[in-house]
């Protein structure tokens, strides 16, 4: 099992760099393609649309100058549970972001279990509210930042991501109004 890989971006989120334990966690998941990663968009081997849509804004708020962000990520497969925690990093001028990750907790399932059945009811949990002008997210009655969304509901550490709706927050909704 892999306990930790790392893995960097350039400026257009291309794959520039991977360590060992990003081509073995690769091949456990059963990545297309990942042997010959390097060059390709970071996109083409994240699974979901909402999980992509947060991943990305993360990164361009570490781009902006948030520098560092910390999260619980959870990776799920029908026979073992595994949390990582996952560092996002801006270095240097060149726009390059790495990703390190390092396995937090494990466990074997007795019994292999199927994954998440995407089509099954969704409850009000699985919503989660985004304004379209500034990307911002309301968590708890509160809009706040990408990061801090992904902190405070653990959105990496759920078995799936919530479905995004798009809104418009009070802010901004007020200097439309004003424009
Ligand atoms: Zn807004």
């Amino acid at each position: 099992m892999v306990d930790a890989l790392s893995y960097a971006i350039d400026g257009e989120d291309r794959l520039v760099r991977v360590d060992e334990g990003f081509y073995r966690f690769a091949e456990e998941n059963g990545w297309d393609g990942a042997a010959d990663c390097l060059g390709r968009s970071l996109w083409d081997f994240v699974a979901g649309e909402q999980v992509k849509k947060v991943q990305r804004l993360l990164v361009r708020r570490v781009r902006d100058g948030v520098r560092d962000v910390r999260l619980p990520f959870r990776c799920e497969s029908p026979e073992s549970i595994r949390e990582m925690e996952i560092r996002i990093d801006a270095t240097g001028s060149r726009r390059l972001v790495l990703f390190s990750a390092t396995l937090t907790y494990e466990e074997d399932r007795e019994q292999p279990q199927p994954l998440y059945d995407a089509d099954a009811p969704r409850s009000e949990s699985d919503f989660l509210a985004m304004c379209a002008w500034c990307d911002r997210f309301l968590v708890s009655g509160e809009w706040v930042e990408v990061e801090e969304a992904a902190r405070r509901l653990e959105l990496f550490r759920r078995p799936r991501m919530p479905v995004l709706n798009h809104g418009i927050c009070p802010q901004c909704s007020r200097q439309l109004l004003a424009a």
